[in-house]
């Protein structure tokens, strides 16, 4: 997700076309130095994991960090099953597959995301229903969800289908964002009512929890992903995790090309090539070993952030549902622009200024030029969030130092409006 600068302070070794790029910026002491928005930490048994990948030739999509690397991810959280797959966008194609969603059906998706979940559900065919954000904890509004089924649907013969298209609604796909969890229990029970599958995108929240259970274990069948930004990283990569074996066995199935016969070429149908390589598997192990420390470093900063920034007229720091558990990913801000004195582009520009990196929340995808075709709920609660969000740096590596630049820096830009 568009991350073109990295900080040196927290790189073992870069490219040298990137230690070029940040030149300018390079040194841990510099007072001004660029502080990122989200950069993986590297600090652990990489580089051991990684030599034992090149010294032992398992450098492709076999080998025995792939399955060490899946049995971490589905011990910690807690399913029976896990495949591994080149990123976190394919994971959900393929999650999406295997629980049987088909061409011309419809996937009740939240708006205020990242665009992936409902790129996937194209992929299949299938059309997404934009569901807008609850404006307390910015997840899936599960009260609207639960409208526009009763009152929006018509449920006959066992099937749910969207009286405005006509289409089946098949499954829900709640999108934990930003670290937090949706509100599973009314998306749990329409889904029983309902029939629906439900299909978690995990891919912001791993060690989060919903009232004690860990997000990715909350539904059906749900999705990491291991991209640069997210809390762990292979680098590239996903997993698709369930509890379900013939679900996992067609997404290991899926992801090999569906390759019926290993020696003859023979493929039962049109298959992918999605599986994730020993390589990048073996960094995943390396990071999941660091997983507690990372996310008491996220939570530490999410502390430092609300302690400093509770103090800034016009800026509201996210909040934790009482029934959750957050892993404060990315922490992002509200600002009320008549209170704090300018907006969130203006903050967006002032920090980049001091040489900060910060960022609005997506576009709500309701929104989205890419799906123009889709049918979507009012969403008022996305769209006023697109306007006053800003995501801060939130590193693993964010020295306190750094921190206190981000809030200072906050605050001075509220002071010069006021
Ligand atoms: C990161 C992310 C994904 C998957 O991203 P990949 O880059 O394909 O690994 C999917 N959904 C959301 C909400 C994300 O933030």
């Amino acid at each position: 997700m568009g991350l073109a600068k990295q900080s040196s302070g927290y790189r073992a070794t870069l490219s040298d076309t990137a230690q070029a790029s940040i030149q300018s910026n390079s040194g841990i002491k510099e007072p001004d130095g660029f502080i990122p928005l989200c950069v993986p930490e590297i600090r652990g048994t990489e580089w051991q994991y990684l030599k034992e990948c090149l010294d032992t030739n398992w450098v492709s999509s076999a080998g025995p960090f792939v399955n060490r690397f899946e049995k971490m991810v589905t011990d910690y959280v807690g399913t029976k099953y896990g495949v591994a797959t080149v990123n976190g966008t394919a994971a959900l194609h393929i999650a999406l597959l295997v629980a049987g969603v088909k061409p011309d059906e419809e996937v009740l998706v939240s708006t205020m995301s990242f665009i992936a979940p409902a790129n996937a559900i194209r992929y299949v065919g299938a059309w997404p229903v934009f569901i807008d954000a609850d404006p307390a904890y910015w997840q899936m509004d599960v009260a609207k969800l639960d409208n526009f089924i009763s009152k929006g649907c018509h449920w006959h013969n066992g099937e749910l289908t969207n009286r405005a298209t006509g289409r089946r609604v098949k499954a829900i796909l709640p999108v934990h964002i930003l670290g937090h969890p949706c509100d599973m229990n009314t998306i749990r029970e329409v889904a029983r009512k309902y029939s629906l599958t439900i299909i978690e995108d995990a891919t912001e929240s791993l060690g989060a929890q919903y009232q004690g259970e860990m997000v990715g274990h909350l539904g059906d069948v749900a999705c990491f992903s291991f991209n640069g930004n997210k809390t762990i990283t292979t680098g590239g990569g996903g997993m698709v995790v369930t509890d379900r074996w013939e679900w996992a066995e067609r997404a290991s199935y899926l992801t090999t090309q569906a390759k019926d016969d290993p020696l003859e070429y023979i493929h039962g149908e049109i298959g992918y090539n999605y599986r994730l390589t020993n390589v990048q598997a073996a960094l995943g192990c390396a990071q999941m070993e660091q997983l507690e420390r990372y996310i008491e470093a996220k939570l530490r900063i999410a502390g430092a952030y609300s302690y400093a920034l509770g103090e800034v007229s016009g800026i509201i720091t996210m909040m934790e549902a009482p029934w959750a558990s957050s892993v404060s990913w990315l922490n992002t801000v509200l600002i009320e622009e008549k209170v704090f004195g300018t907006d969130s582009r203006g903050l967006l520009k002032h920090l980049a200024s001091s040489n900060i990196q910060a960022r609005p929340l997506w576009q709500p995808l309701h929104m989205s030029p890419a799906h123009k075709g889709a049918y979507s709920i009012d969403c008022p609660e996305a769209e006023r969030l697109y306007l006053e969000a800003l995501s801060l740096p939130s590193s693993v590596g964010l020295t306190k130092q750094d921190q206190g630049r981000v809030t200072a820096a906050i605050a001075d830009a509220g002071k010069r409006q006021n």
